[in-house]
Protein backbone atom coordinates (compact mmCIF):
# COMPACT_ATOMS: atom_id res chain seq x y z
CA UNK A 1 0.00 0.00 0.00
CA UNK A 2 2.89 2.51 0.61
CA UNK A 3 4.36 1.54 -2.11
CA UNK A 4 1.23 2.17 -4.22
CA UNK A 5 0.58 5.41 -2.56
CA UNK A 6 4.34 6.71 -2.70
CA UNK A 7 4.64 6.12 -6.95
CA UNK A 8 1.33 7.86 -7.35
CA UNK A 9 2.75 10.37 -5.03
CA UNK A 10 5.83 11.14 -7.29
CA UNK A 11 3.77 10.64 -10.52
CA UNK A 12 1.50 13.44 -9.18
CA UNK A 13 4.34 15.47 -8.30
CA UNK A 14 5.94 14.61 -11.61
CA UNK A 15 2.51 15.71 -13.12
CA UNK A 16 2.45 19.13 -11.28
CA UNK A 17 6.36 20.49 -11.90
CA UNK A 18 6.63 21.70 -15.64
CA UNK A 19 9.33 20.42 -17.80
CA UNK A 20 11.98 22.57 -19.22
CA UNK A 21 10.46 23.70 -22.71
CA UNK A 22 11.84 24.86 -25.77
CA UNK A 23 11.13 28.35 -26.21
CA UNK A 24 9.46 29.94 -29.12
CA UNK A 25 11.29 29.45 -32.31
CA UNK A 26 11.05 32.02 -35.13
CA UNK A 27 12.50 29.75 -37.49
CA UNK A 28 9.75 27.12 -36.75
CA UNK A 29 5.92 27.71 -38.34
CA UNK A 30 3.18 29.13 -36.28
CA UNK A 31 0.49 26.73 -35.86
CA UNK A 32 -2.64 28.16 -34.39
CA UNK A 33 -5.11 25.99 -32.72
CA UNK A 34 -8.67 27.77 -32.42
CA UNK A 35 -11.01 25.72 -29.50
CA UNK A 36 -10.49 23.61 -26.71
CA UNK A 37 -13.26 21.10 -26.97
CA UNK A 38 -13.36 17.42 -28.19
CA UNK A 39 -11.72 17.92 -31.57
CA UNK A 40 -9.07 20.78 -30.29
CA UNK A 41 -8.27 18.88 -27.13
CA UNK A 42 -7.81 15.35 -28.81
CA UNK A 43 -5.27 17.10 -31.44
CA UNK A 44 -3.39 19.10 -28.76
CA UNK A 45 -2.72 15.69 -26.46
CA UNK A 46 -1.23 13.95 -29.22
CA UNK A 47 0.78 16.62 -31.06
CA UNK A 48 4.40 16.71 -31.04
CA UNK A 49 5.41 20.35 -30.99
CA UNK A 50 8.60 20.19 -31.61
CA UNK A 51 8.38 21.85 -35.21
CA UNK A 52 5.34 24.30 -34.49
CA UNK A 53 4.76 27.47 -32.48
CA UNK A 54 1.98 26.01 -31.18
CA UNK A 55 -0.82 29.25 -30.10
CA UNK A 56 -4.35 28.21 -28.79
CA UNK A 57 -7.40 30.35 -28.80
CA UNK A 58 -10.51 29.46 -27.16
CA UNK A 59 -13.27 31.23 -25.08
CA UNK A 60 -12.98 29.05 -22.48
CA UNK A 61 -9.51 28.28 -21.41
CA UNK A 62 -10.83 24.62 -20.35
CA UNK A 63 -11.89 20.88 -22.24
CA UNK A 64 -15.19 20.32 -20.91
CA UNK A 65 -16.75 16.44 -20.87
CA UNK A 66 -19.97 17.22 -22.49
CA UNK A 67 -21.40 13.75 -22.03
CA UNK A 68 -21.64 14.18 -18.45
CA UNK A 69 -22.68 17.71 -18.23
CA UNK A 70 -26.55 16.71 -17.78
CA UNK A 71 -25.49 14.97 -14.74
CA UNK A 72 -24.36 18.24 -13.33
CA UNK A 73 -27.76 19.93 -13.81
CA UNK A 74 -29.05 18.23 -10.89
CA UNK A 75 -25.71 17.97 -8.61
CA UNK A 76 -25.06 14.19 -9.48
CA UNK A 77 -21.49 15.42 -10.66
CA UNK A 78 -20.04 18.81 -9.42
CA UNK A 79 -18.67 20.99 -12.07
CA UNK A 80 -14.86 20.93 -11.54
CA UNK A 81 -15.30 17.18 -11.73
CA UNK A 82 -15.87 16.80 -15.53
CA UNK A 83 -13.25 19.57 -16.92
CA UNK A 84 -9.67 19.86 -17.57
CA UNK A 85 -7.48 22.74 -17.66
CA UNK A 86 -6.14 23.24 -21.50
CA UNK A 87 -2.91 24.24 -19.71
CA UNK A 88 -2.60 20.68 -17.89
CA UNK A 89 -1.69 19.66 -21.52
CA UNK A 90 0.11 22.41 -22.74
CA UNK A 91 2.66 22.39 -19.96
CA UNK A 92 3.87 19.05 -20.97
CA UNK A 93 4.80 19.74 -24.46
CA UNK A 94 8.05 19.73 -25.58
CA UNK A 95 7.91 23.33 -26.95
CA UNK A 96 6.18 25.81 -25.12
CA UNK A 97 2.98 26.80 -26.20
CA UNK A 98 0.82 30.01 -25.69
CA UNK A 99 -2.73 29.63 -24.61
CA UNK A 100 -4.94 32.40 -24.82
CA UNK A 101 -8.55 32.56 -23.48
CA UNK A 102 -10.12 34.71 -25.81
CA UNK A 103 -12.74 34.21 -28.96
CA UNK A 104 -11.71 34.45 -32.47
CA UNK A 105 -13.53 36.46 -34.37
CA UNK A 106 -12.25 36.16 -37.83
CA UNK A 107 -10.36 33.82 -39.56
CA UNK A 108 -8.89 35.75 -42.92
CA UNK A 109 -8.16 32.32 -45.49
CA UNK A 110 -5.87 34.81 -47.75
CA UNK A 111 -3.83 37.07 -45.36
CA UNK A 112 -3.67 33.73 -43.49
CA UNK A 113 -4.78 35.69 -40.39
CA UNK A 114 -6.92 35.56 -36.87
CA UNK A 115 -8.31 37.97 -35.09
CA UNK A 116 -9.25 37.21 -31.45
CA UNK A 117 -10.15 39.27 -28.23
CA UNK A 118 -10.16 38.61 -24.61
CA UNK A 119 -13.70 39.05 -23.72
CA UNK A 120 -13.28 38.50 -19.83
CA UNK A 121 -10.88 41.23 -20.20
CA UNK A 122 -11.10 42.55 -16.60
CA UNK A 123 -10.17 46.36 -17.87
CA UNK A 124 -12.08 46.21 -20.84
CA UNK A 125 -9.00 47.94 -22.70
CA UNK A 126 -8.16 45.13 -24.75
CA UNK A 127 -8.81 45.39 -28.49
CA UNK A 128 -8.24 42.71 -30.81
CA UNK A 129 -5.18 41.34 -31.90
CA UNK A 130 -4.95 39.55 -35.41
CA UNK A 131 -2.03 37.20 -36.09
CA UNK A 132 -0.48 35.29 -38.58
CA UNK A 133 -0.14 31.88 -38.72
CA UNK A 134 1.55 29.25 -40.91
CA UNK A 135 -1.31 26.24 -40.35
CA UNK A 136 -4.75 26.83 -38.63
CA UNK A 137 -6.25 24.05 -36.75
CA UNK A 138 -10.06 24.95 -37.02
CA UNK A 139 -12.31 23.17 -34.32
CA UNK A 140 -14.79 25.29 -33.11
CA UNK A 141 -16.92 23.98 -32.63
CA UNK A 142 -21.39 25.09 -33.16
CA UNK A 143 -23.47 26.76 -31.08
CA UNK A 144 -27.17 25.85 -30.26
CA UNK A 145 -29.95 25.43 -32.84
CA UNK A 146 -32.91 27.78 -32.08
CA UNK A 147 -34.52 27.80 -35.64
CA UNK A 148 -35.23 31.38 -34.96
CA UNK A 149 -37.62 30.16 -33.07
CA UNK A 150 -39.02 33.39 -30.70
CA UNK A 151 -38.25 33.40 -27.28
CA UNK A 152 -35.92 30.49 -27.02
CA UNK A 153 -33.23 32.44 -26.16
CA UNK A 154 -34.86 34.80 -23.48
CA UNK A 155 -36.53 32.23 -21.70
CA UNK A 156 -34.83 28.79 -22.43
CA UNK A 157 -31.63 26.77 -20.85
CA UNK A 158 -29.55 25.13 -23.05
CA UNK A 159 -26.88 22.62 -22.41
CA UNK A 160 -23.79 23.37 -24.11
CA UNK A 161 -21.55 24.74 -21.36
CA UNK A 162 -20.95 24.36 -17.84
CA UNK A 163 -22.42 27.29 -17.42
CA UNK A 164 -25.62 26.57 -18.87
CA UNK A 165 -25.89 23.63 -16.09
CA UNK A 166 -25.16 26.19 -13.62
CA UNK A 167 -28.17 28.22 -14.61
CA UNK A 168 -30.43 24.78 -15.17
CA UNK A 169 -29.49 23.97 -12.03
CA UNK A 170 -30.26 27.44 -10.19
CA UNK A 171 -33.39 27.43 -12.39
CA UNK A 172 -35.04 23.65 -11.02
CA UNK A 173 -34.25 24.70 -7.55
CA UNK A 174 -36.24 28.17 -7.65
CA UNK A 175 -39.06 27.12 -9.31
CA UNK A 176 -38.85 24.07 -6.34
CA UNK A 177 -38.64 26.85 -4.18
CA UNK A 178 -41.06 29.12 -5.48
CA UNK A 179 -43.66 25.88 -5.53
CA UNK A 180 -42.98 25.12 -1.39
CA UNK A 181 -43.32 28.89 -0.51
CA UNK A 182 -46.39 29.54 1.73
CA UNK A 183 -49.48 29.60 -0.04
CA UNK A 184 -48.98 29.17 -3.56
CA UNK A 185 -52.12 28.50 -6.08
CA UNK A 186 -52.38 25.21 -7.07
CA UNK A 187 -51.99 25.43 -10.36
CA UNK A 188 -49.08 28.20 -10.24
CA UNK A 189 -47.61 24.77 -8.24
CA UNK A 190 -48.21 22.87 -10.94
CA UNK A 191 -46.82 25.45 -13.64
CA UNK A 192 -43.62 25.66 -11.69
CA UNK A 193 -43.11 22.08 -11.17
CA UNK A 194 -43.88 21.30 -14.85
CA UNK A 195 -40.36 20.77 -16.36
CA UNK A 196 -40.41 20.54 -20.20
CA UNK A 197 -37.19 20.03 -22.47
CA UNK A 198 -37.43 20.34 -26.26
CA UNK A 199 -35.64 17.74 -28.54
CA UNK A 200 -35.62 13.87 -28.17
CA UNK A 201 -32.37 14.01 -29.02
CA UNK A 202 -29.31 11.97 -26.50
CA UNK A 203 -29.26 14.92 -24.93
CA UNK A 204 -32.90 15.81 -24.01
CA UNK A 205 -33.43 11.75 -23.42
CA UNK A 206 -30.10 12.28 -20.66
CA UNK A 207 -31.52 15.51 -19.39
CA UNK A 208 -34.67 14.18 -18.31
CA UNK A 209 -33.32 10.56 -17.49
CA UNK A 210 -31.53 12.87 -14.96
CA UNK A 211 -34.32 14.89 -13.63
CA UNK A 212 -36.14 11.85 -12.99
CA UNK A 213 -33.96 10.33 -10.61
CA UNK A 214 -33.13 13.70 -8.65
CA UNK A 215 -37.40 13.33 -8.57
CA UNK A 216 -37.12 10.20 -7.21
CA UNK A 217 -33.55 10.17 -5.13
CA UNK A 218 -33.96 13.08 -3.36
CA UNK A 219 -36.88 16.00 -3.84
CA UNK A 220 -39.62 13.13 -2.57
CA UNK A 221 -37.46 13.32 1.07
CA UNK A 222 -36.66 17.09 1.23
CA UNK A 223 -40.03 18.70 -0.77
CA UNK A 224 -42.48 16.09 0.16
CA UNK A 225 -44.93 18.63 0.22
CA UNK A 226 -44.43 19.12 -3.91
CA UNK A 227 -42.05 16.49 -4.90
CA UNK A 228 -44.95 14.73 -6.27
CA UNK A 229 -46.50 17.40 -8.51
CA UNK A 230 -43.49 17.55 -10.26
CA UNK A 231 -43.91 16.46 -14.32
CA UNK A 232 -41.66 15.94 -16.61
CA UNK A 233 -42.12 16.13 -20.59
CA UNK A 234 -39.98 15.95 -23.59
CA UNK A 235 -41.43 17.40 -26.65
CA UNK A 236 -39.95 16.09 -29.95
CA UNK A 237 -40.98 17.05 -33.58
CA UNK A 238 -40.34 13.42 -35.07
CA UNK A 239 -42.29 10.40 -34.82
CA UNK A 240 -39.94 8.54 -31.92
CA UNK A 241 -37.15 10.14 -29.64
CA UNK A 242 -33.48 8.83 -30.39
CA UNK A 243 -33.30 8.71 -34.48
CA UNK A 244 -30.05 7.56 -34.38
CA UNK A 245 -30.47 4.83 -31.95
CA UNK A 246 -31.95 1.26 -33.34
CA UNK A 247 -35.84 0.84 -32.93
CA UNK A 248 -35.63 -1.95 -30.08
CA UNK A 249 -33.92 0.83 -28.05
CA UNK A 250 -36.02 3.57 -28.95
CA UNK A 251 -38.94 1.18 -27.53
CA UNK A 252 -36.73 0.52 -24.10
CA UNK A 253 -36.48 3.83 -23.81
CA UNK A 254 -39.78 5.49 -24.96
CA UNK A 255 -41.02 2.26 -22.07
CA UNK A 256 -38.59 3.27 -19.24
CA UNK A 257 -39.64 7.00 -19.53
CA UNK A 258 -43.69 5.80 -19.35
CA UNK A 259 -42.71 3.68 -16.16
CA UNK A 260 -40.75 6.74 -14.73
CA UNK A 261 -43.61 8.71 -15.84
CA UNK A 262 -41.97 10.89 -18.48
CA UNK A 263 -44.45 11.94 -20.18
CA UNK A 264 -43.24 12.05 -24.15
CA UNK A 265 -44.95 13.92 -26.54
CA UNK A 266 -44.03 13.20 -30.42
CA UNK A 267 -44.99 14.37 -33.52
CA UNK A 268 -45.00 17.60 -31.80
CA UNK A 269 -43.56 20.70 -32.70
CA UNK A 270 -42.49 23.89 -30.54
CA UNK A 271 -43.55 26.89 -32.17
CA UNK A 272 -43.25 29.69 -30.05
CA UNK A 273 -41.65 30.28 -26.19
CA UNK A 274 -43.29 32.80 -24.37
CA UNK A 275 -42.28 33.61 -20.26
CA UNK A 276 -43.98 30.69 -18.61
CA UNK A 277 -45.46 28.75 -21.52
CA UNK A 278 -44.42 26.74 -24.76
CA UNK A 279 -46.96 27.08 -28.14
CA UNK A 280 -46.84 23.61 -29.72
CA UNK A 281 -48.41 22.23 -32.85
CA UNK A 282 -49.67 18.51 -32.52
CA UNK A 283 -49.67 15.87 -35.52
CA UNK A 284 -53.41 17.27 -35.94
CA UNK A 285 -51.77 20.61 -36.67
CA UNK A 286 -53.91 22.07 -33.27
CA UNK A 287 -51.88 24.16 -31.48
CA UNK A 288 -51.70 24.65 -27.56
CA UNK A 289 -50.13 26.08 -25.10
CA UNK A 290 -47.88 24.10 -22.47
CA UNK A 291 -47.35 25.64 -18.97
CA UNK A 292 -43.26 25.50 -17.69
CA UNK A 293 -41.60 26.10 -14.42
CA UNK A 294 -38.13 25.28 -16.36
CA UNK A 295 -37.67 24.86 -19.79
CA UNK A 296 -34.28 22.47 -21.58
CA UNK A 297 -33.95 23.45 -24.86
CA UNK A 298 -32.48 20.60 -26.76
CA UNK A 299 -32.74 20.40 -30.63
CA UNK A 300 -29.13 20.22 -31.80
CA UNK A 301 -26.48 22.50 -33.11
CA UNK A 302 -25.95 25.19 -36.14
CA UNK A 303 -22.90 26.80 -37.42
CA UNK A 304 -21.17 29.86 -35.69
CA UNK A 305 -20.72 33.50 -36.73
CA UNK A 306 -17.08 32.91 -37.47
CA UNK A 307 -17.83 29.62 -39.55
CA UNK A 308 -20.73 31.41 -41.50
CA UNK A 309 -17.89 33.88 -42.18
CA UNK A 310 -15.26 31.73 -43.33
CA UNK A 311 -17.68 30.02 -45.52
CA UNK A 312 -18.73 33.51 -47.07
CA UNK A 313 -15.36 34.33 -47.92
CA UNK A 314 -15.05 31.12 -49.85
CA UNK A 315 -18.15 31.06 -51.47
CA UNK A 316 -17.41 29.33 -54.33
CA UNK A 317 -15.42 26.26 -52.93
CA UNK A 318 -17.64 26.25 -49.23
CA UNK A 319 -20.76 25.15 -50.76
CA UNK A 320 -22.29 23.63 -47.71
CA UNK A 321 -24.15 25.23 -45.47
CA UNK A 322 -24.29 22.75 -42.89
CA UNK A 323 -20.15 23.58 -41.79
CA UNK A 324 -17.08 23.77 -43.87
CA UNK A 325 -16.02 21.14 -46.15
CA UNK A 326 -12.89 18.90 -45.76
CA UNK A 327 -11.05 16.59 -47.99
CA UNK A 328 -10.17 13.35 -46.69
CA UNK A 329 -7.04 14.38 -44.71
CA UNK A 330 -9.03 17.11 -43.07
CA UNK A 331 -7.78 19.76 -44.90
CA UNK A 332 -10.33 22.49 -45.63
CA UNK A 333 -11.07 23.01 -48.83
CA UNK A 334 -10.10 26.35 -50.95
CA UNK A 335 -8.04 27.63 -47.49
CA UNK A 336 -4.14 26.76 -47.56
CA UNK A 337 -3.07 25.61 -44.28
CA UNK A 338 -5.88 25.24 -42.83
CA UNK A 339 -7.19 22.02 -41.13
CA UNK A 340 -10.63 21.96 -39.58
CA UNK A 341 -11.99 19.28 -37.24
CA UNK A 342 -15.26 18.36 -35.12
CA UNK A 343 -19.05 19.77 -35.05
CA UNK A 344 -17.92 22.69 -37.46
CA UNK A 345 -17.82 20.85 -40.62
CA UNK A 346 -19.45 19.04 -42.86
CA UNK A 347 -18.83 15.52 -43.65
CA UNK A 348 -20.49 12.17 -43.94
CA UNK A 349 -20.24 11.87 -39.93
CA UNK A 350 -22.39 12.32 -37.22
CA UNK A 351 -21.34 15.23 -35.15
CA UNK A 352 -20.46 13.51 -31.99
CA UNK A 353 -17.75 13.87 -29.76
CA UNK A 354 -16.37 10.35 -31.46
CA UNK A 355 -15.87 12.00 -34.54
CA UNK A 356 -13.74 14.45 -33.29
CA UNK A 357 -11.77 13.32 -30.87
CA UNK A 358 -10.91 10.70 -33.39
CA UNK A 359 -10.27 13.51 -36.14
CA UNK A 360 -8.07 15.28 -33.48
CA UNK A 361 -5.99 12.70 -33.04
CA UNK A 362 -5.89 11.95 -36.76
CA UNK A 363 -4.49 15.21 -37.34
CA UNK A 364 -1.88 15.02 -34.84
CA UNK A 365 -0.47 12.09 -36.89
CA UNK A 366 -0.80 14.59 -39.90
CA UNK A 367 1.00 17.59 -37.94
CA UNK A 368 3.49 14.79 -36.95
CA UNK A 369 4.55 13.95 -40.61
CA UNK A 370 4.70 17.89 -41.62
CA UNK A 371 7.07 18.29 -38.53
CA UNK A 372 9.04 15.57 -39.52
CA UNK A 373 9.01 16.63 -43.06
CA UNK A 374 10.25 19.76 -42.74
CA UNK A 375 13.06 18.58 -40.34
CA UNK A 376 14.10 15.98 -43.39
CA UNK A 377 14.17 18.83 -45.64
CA UNK A 378 16.72 21.13 -43.02
CA UNK A 379 18.54 17.90 -43.00
CA UNK A 380 18.63 17.15 -46.86
CA UNK A 381 20.04 20.93 -47.60
CA UNK A 382 22.29 20.91 -45.13
CA UNK A 383 23.93 17.68 -46.49
CA UNK A 384 23.59 18.94 -49.59
CA UNK A 385 25.90 22.00 -48.39
CA UNK A 386 28.38 20.00 -46.79
CA UNK A 387 28.61 18.28 -49.60
CA UNK A 388 27.49 14.98 -48.08
CA UNK A 389 27.64 11.03 -50.03
CA UNK A 390 25.02 10.31 -52.55
CA UNK A 391 24.33 7.19 -50.00
CA UNK A 392 22.97 9.69 -47.59
CA UNK A 393 21.65 12.27 -49.11
CA UNK A 394 19.59 9.40 -50.53
CA UNK A 395 18.51 7.72 -47.22
CA UNK A 396 17.31 11.57 -46.00
CA UNK A 397 15.25 11.42 -49.36
CA UNK A 398 13.79 8.13 -48.65
CA UNK A 399 13.05 9.41 -45.09
CA UNK A 400 11.40 12.46 -46.38
CA UNK A 401 8.91 10.89 -49.11
CA UNK A 402 8.02 8.37 -46.10
CA UNK A 403 7.15 11.79 -44.23
CA UNK A 404 4.85 12.80 -47.27
CA UNK A 405 3.22 9.88 -47.29
CA UNK A 406 -0.50 10.36 -45.62
CA UNK A 407 -3.46 8.32 -45.43
CA UNK A 408 -6.99 9.42 -45.41
CA UNK A 409 -9.01 10.13 -42.27
CA UNK A 410 -11.26 6.54 -41.09
CA UNK A 411 -13.07 6.82 -39.13
CA UNK A 412 -14.32 3.49 -36.72
CA UNK A 413 -17.30 3.79 -34.80
CA UNK A 414 -17.22 2.52 -31.04
CA UNK A 415 -20.98 2.55 -30.43
CA UNK A 416 -23.72 5.19 -28.75
CA UNK A 417 -24.43 5.18 -25.19
CA UNK A 418 -26.93 7.40 -23.97
CA UNK A 419 -28.08 7.32 -19.95
CA UNK A 420 -32.10 7.49 -19.53
CA UNK A 421 -32.40 7.49 -15.54
CA UNK A 422 -33.07 4.50 -12.98
CA UNK A 423 -30.05 3.46 -13.14
CA UNK A 424 -30.50 2.17 -17.00
CA UNK A 425 -28.64 3.30 -20.40
CA UNK A 426 -28.87 2.03 -23.55
CA UNK A 427 -25.69 1.19 -25.54
CA UNK A 428 -25.67 0.67 -29.70
CA UNK A 429 -22.82 -1.29 -29.95
CA UNK A 430 -21.11 -2.32 -33.28
CA UNK A 431 -19.79 -5.52 -32.27
CA UNK A 432 -19.54 -9.76 -34.15
CA UNK A 433 -19.86 -7.44 -37.81
CA UNK A 434 -23.59 -6.33 -36.52
CA UNK A 435 -24.79 -4.16 -34.32
CA UNK A 436 -25.68 -5.32 -30.97
CA UNK A 437 -28.38 -3.23 -29.01
CA UNK A 438 -28.40 -3.40 -25.06
CA UNK A 439 -30.28 -1.79 -22.46
CA UNK A 440 -30.65 -1.39 -18.91
CA UNK A 441 -28.62 -1.94 -15.67
CA UNK A 442 -25.69 -4.27 -17.58
CA UNK A 443 -25.85 -1.06 -20.04
CA UNK A 444 -25.76 1.38 -17.59
CA UNK A 445 -22.24 -0.62 -16.04
CA UNK A 446 -21.25 -0.43 -19.49
CA UNK A 447 -21.77 3.18 -19.82
CA UNK A 448 -20.56 4.03 -16.45
CA UNK A 449 -16.99 2.28 -17.45
CA UNK A 450 -16.91 3.68 -20.89
CA UNK A 451 -17.16 7.35 -19.49
CA UNK A 452 -14.85 6.82 -16.83
CA UNK A 453 -12.41 5.51 -19.47
CA UNK A 454 -13.22 8.21 -21.68
CA UNK A 455 -12.10 11.04 -19.26
CA UNK A 456 -8.97 12.19 -19.95
CA UNK A 457 -7.05 12.11 -16.77
CA UNK A 458 -6.91 10.73 -14.05
CA UNK A 459 -7.96 13.25 -12.18
CA UNK A 460 -11.30 13.74 -13.68
CA UNK A 461 -11.91 9.60 -13.59
CA UNK A 462 -11.36 10.52 -9.37
CA UNK A 463 -13.30 12.96 -9.02
CA UNK A 464 -16.21 11.42 -11.32
CA UNK A 465 -16.06 8.29 -9.23
CA UNK A 466 -16.07 10.04 -6.23
CA UNK A 467 -19.25 12.15 -7.05
CA UNK A 468 -20.95 9.35 -7.85
CA UNK A 469 -19.70 7.33 -4.35
CA UNK A 470 -21.30 10.42 -3.07
CA UNK A 471 -24.73 10.34 -4.27
CA UNK A 472 -24.76 6.66 -3.46
CA UNK A 473 -24.06 7.81 0.81
CA UNK A 474 -25.38 10.83 0.90
CA UNK A 475 -27.64 11.96 -2.30
CA UNK A 476 -26.96 15.12 -4.02
P1 LIG B 1 -30.07 16.19 -31.87
O1 LIG B 1 -29.90 16.97 -33.10
O2 LIG B 1 -29.57 14.80 -31.82
O3 LIG B 1 -31.63 16.13 -31.48
C1 LIG B 1 -32.46 17.27 -31.48
C2 LIG B 1 -33.92 16.84 -31.61
O4 LIG B 1 -34.73 17.98 -31.45
C3 LIG B 1 -34.25 16.24 -32.97
O5 LIG B 1 -34.73 14.92 -32.79
C4 LIG B 1 -35.30 17.18 -33.54
O6 LIG B 1 -36.31 16.50 -34.25
C5 LIG B 1 -35.86 17.84 -32.30
N1 LIG B 1 -36.41 19.19 -32.55
C6 LIG B 1 -35.87 20.18 -33.28
N2 LIG B 1 -36.65 21.28 -33.26
C7 LIG B 1 -37.73 20.98 -32.51
C8 LIG B 1 -38.90 21.71 -32.12
N3 LIG B 1 -39.09 22.98 -32.49
N4 LIG B 1 -39.80 21.09 -31.34
C9 LIG B 1 -39.61 19.82 -30.94
N5 LIG B 1 -38.52 19.08 -31.28
C10 LIG B 1 -37.59 19.65 -32.05
O7 LIG B 1 -29.45 17.10 -30.69
P2 LIG B 1 -28.61 16.69 -29.40
O8 LIG B 1 -29.31 15.70 -28.60
O9 LIG B 1 -28.22 17.98 -28.76
O10 LIG B 1 -27.31 16.02 -30.00
C11 LIG B 1 -26.42 16.74 -30.85
C12 LIG B 1 -25.35 15.77 -31.38
O11 LIG B 1 -24.56 15.31 -30.29
C13 LIG B 1 -25.93 14.54 -32.04
O12 LIG B 1 -25.11 14.16 -33.10
C14 LIG B 1 -25.88 13.50 -30.95
O13 LIG B 1 -25.76 12.19 -31.45
C15 LIG B 1 -24.65 13.92 -30.17
N6 LIG B 1 -24.79 13.55 -28.74
C16 LIG B 1 -24.61 12.26 -28.40
C17 LIG B 1 -24.78 11.86 -27.09
C18 LIG B 1 -24.62 10.40 -26.72
O14 LIG B 1 -24.31 9.60 -27.60
N7 LIG B 1 -24.83 10.03 -25.49
C19 LIG B 1 -25.12 12.79 -26.11
C20 LIG B 1 -25.32 14.12 -26.49
C21 LIG B 1 -25.15 14.48 -27.81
Amino acid sequence: VLGTTGAFLYVTQIQNSPPDQLPSDPKKPTLVVLGSGWGATSFLKQLDTEEFNVVVISPRNYFLFTPLLPSVTVGTLEPRSIIQPTRYITRHKKRKVDVYEAEAQEVDPVKKTVTFQDLSDVRGSAGSVTLNYDYLVYAVGCENQTFGIKGVNEHACFLKELSDADKVRTKLMDCIETAAFKDQPQDEIDRLMHMVVVGGGPTGVEYAGELHDFLIDDLKKWYPEVADRLRITLIEALPNVLPAFSKQLIQYTESTFAENKIDVLTRTMVKDVKENAVVVQDANKQMREIPYGLLVWATGNTSRQITRDLMTKLATTQTQRRGLMVDDYLSMLGADGVYAVGDCTATSYAPTAQVASQQGMYLAGIFQKLGQKAKYERQLSELRAQNASPEEIEATVKKLNRSAKLTPFHYSHQGSLAYIGSEKAIADLPLFNGNVASGGGAAMLFWRSAYISTLYSVRNRTLVLADWLKVKIFGR
